[in-house]
């Protein structure tokens, strides 16, 4: 005998203008389990959720909860029907406590007093069944990301819901915060509820799903059993090709000296030394990873090669020691010294978001004499043929030169940036976070990238806070804690384990035992 699935979706589509973000989905999630929704930005994921949750109307198509057709106009008949969902952005009030959060909307304002109490006795419950621990008189504002994640939850489950949907959930959480997301989830199948897990990381899909749907282009490319599937097949389905997810390379074949760094010591506004006393160097045609748990002091030591903030020390670049005042002018004389930069902020360092990309894609380098028609005209029309053959070489969606940084996704502006700096052919590359919001498909190509700049020579510096791709492009590794370098280990002899005590300060024969 089969149960009705939780979840039947038949022939769903939805357009926006001319954007189909979905077309003829179906789909079945079953009772009590946990199902994975995977698809690469702009698959049509959040769509398709939003339909269910009445925050869109379907432009056809059906919806069955627990066998049976329903209407859901809006959030309120999505809640009858018993779907609950923890949206990409909170929808909290922030100035409100995390019991009156739970509370609204669920009851009208003058059953608000009452039911506070009644509120307070069953968030207790919850928080003990389902290890979802908040303060109810804790106001949002103070809260972390993963605590008010948890409000959401307690939300949905205050108003009874059977089917919790969440989307990208760990996106905005450490490691930490998505370990215990995970546990909560677990608990919550355990107690018969269906959970949809949206995400696009194969390594969460994997780790807690029963089952996985994926989404290509606004299409439903197939549904898998988690235990008969693997990252691989889940890859190619998502990008509709093979997709490499191991980095190729040959071993590296180091040569003369290109960085040179002695005794760095970096302050941060408030005099608080960030960067405390570091030494390393670099040589061409090997890559240098810096692995480390955020706030360790790598964000400083990127800015401050890259010229954007002063230090004390000696970099040498080439042999000659670099200016590190932190003038204005020094990110514009790093560039002439070879050094080129992808900032880890992209958003706020690497792009100026008004400019359109083709102005982007020149920036800091619009002195260079090929982009001058004479000595007062710029070549315009030259540099945004340029431009757009470096979008279309780096895949950057849309290869449109003349749209503004600001209306390309994440993953799309660090390719812009990408672009700029690594064309240059710079001798020693700084690159912080090369991958961070970016699609899988994109991540195979920019670490290919990134090793044909080391197998043309270049130094590298990478700082990365995903330790997976430290490993996997890496020829040397250093880690940073507290400031300092706690040690450097050969890619080849460690492993995930040793290089994660280091990177909680744990240094030693200790560690490596
Ligand atoms: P995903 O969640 O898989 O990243 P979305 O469902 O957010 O994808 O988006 C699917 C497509 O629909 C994208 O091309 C996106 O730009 C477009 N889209 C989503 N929401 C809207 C909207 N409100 N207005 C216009 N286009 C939208
Ligand atoms: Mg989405």
């Amino acid at each position: 005998m089969t149960t009705n699935p939780a979840i039947e979706l038949r022939g769903i589509s939805k357009a926006f203008g001319p954007v189909q973000a979905n077309s003829d989905i179906n789909l079945r999630v079953e009772r009590g389990t946990i199902h994975g929704i995977i698809g690469e930005n702009g698959a049509g994921k959040s769509t398709l959720m939003s339909i269910l949750y009445g925050f869109y109307k379907a432009d056809a198509g059906e919806i069955l909860i627990g066998g049976q057709p329903v209407a859901i106009p809006d959030s309120q008949a999505a809640i009858r029907a018993g779907i609950g969902m923890v949206f990409q952005h909170f929808k909290l009030v922030q100035n409100f406590t995390v019991l009156e959060n739970v509370v609204l909307g669920a009851e009208d304002g003058a059953l608000l007093r009452p039911s506070l109490a009644k509120a307070r006795k069953l968030l207790a419950d919850l928080a003990r069944d389902y290890e979802l621990e908040v303060d109810p008189d804790e106001v949002i504002e103070e809260l972390s990301v993963g605590h008010q994640q948890r409000v959401e939850i307690l939300k949905a489950l205050y108003r009874q819901a059977d089917i919790l949907i969440l989307d990208e959930p760990t996106g905005v959480l450490t490691p930490a915060e998505a370990d215990h997301l995970f546990r909560i989830l677990r608990g919550l199948k355990e107690q018969g509820k269906t959970v949809v897990l949206i995400t696009h990381k194969l390594r969460e899909i994997m780790e807690i799903t029963d089952a996985v749907s994926v989404m290509r282009r606004g299409e439903m490319v197939a549904t898998v059993t988690t235990a008969e599937t693997s990252p691989e097949q889940l890859a190619e389905l998502m990008v509709g090709r093979k997709v490499l997810l191991r980095v190729d390379k040959t071993p590296a074949v180091p040569g003369r000296t290109v960085l040179e760094v002695e005794n760095l010591r970096v302050s941060d506004a408030d005099g608080v030394e960030r960067v405390k006393g570091i030494s390393f160097s670099i040589r061409a045609g090997e890559i240098l990873g810096i692995a480390g748990v955020a706030g360790n002091g790598q964000s400083q030591l990127l800015e401050v090669l890259g010229g954007i903030s002063p230090a004390t020390g000696t970099v040498r670049v080439n042999g000659d020691a670099i200016d590190l005042s932190g003038r204005h002018s020094n990110g514009q004389t790093r560039r002439a010294r070879g050094i080129a930069h992808v900032p880890e902020d992209r958003q706020h360092l690497g792009l100026i978001m008004d400019f359109m990309a083709w102005e982007n894609v020149i920036f800091g380098y619009h002195n260079d004499p090929a982009y001058q028609k004479n000595r007062l005209i710029m070549d315009n029309a030259g540099i945004v043929r340029e431009a757009q053959a470096k979008m279309k070489r780096f895949d950057v969606r849309p290869p449109i030169p003349t749209l503004q940084a600001k209306s390309f996704s994440g993953g799309n502006q660090q390719k812009i940036v990408l672009a700029r700096e690594l064309e240059r052919a710079p001798d020693l590359l700084l690159v912080g976070q090369p991958t961070r919001g970016v699609d899988i498909g994109a991540i195979e190509f920019i670490h290919q990238r990134l090793i044909e700049l080391r197998d043309a020579g270049k130094a590298v510096l990478l700082v990365s806070v995903e330790l997976d791709e430290i490993l996997s492009l890496s020829d040397r590794i250093a880690v940073m804690f507290d400031g300092r370098i706690m040690g450097e280990r050969d890619p080849a002899a460690t492993n995930e384990r040793e290089l994660g005590l280091l990177m909680a300060g744990i240094a030693g024969e200790g560690a490596a035992a």
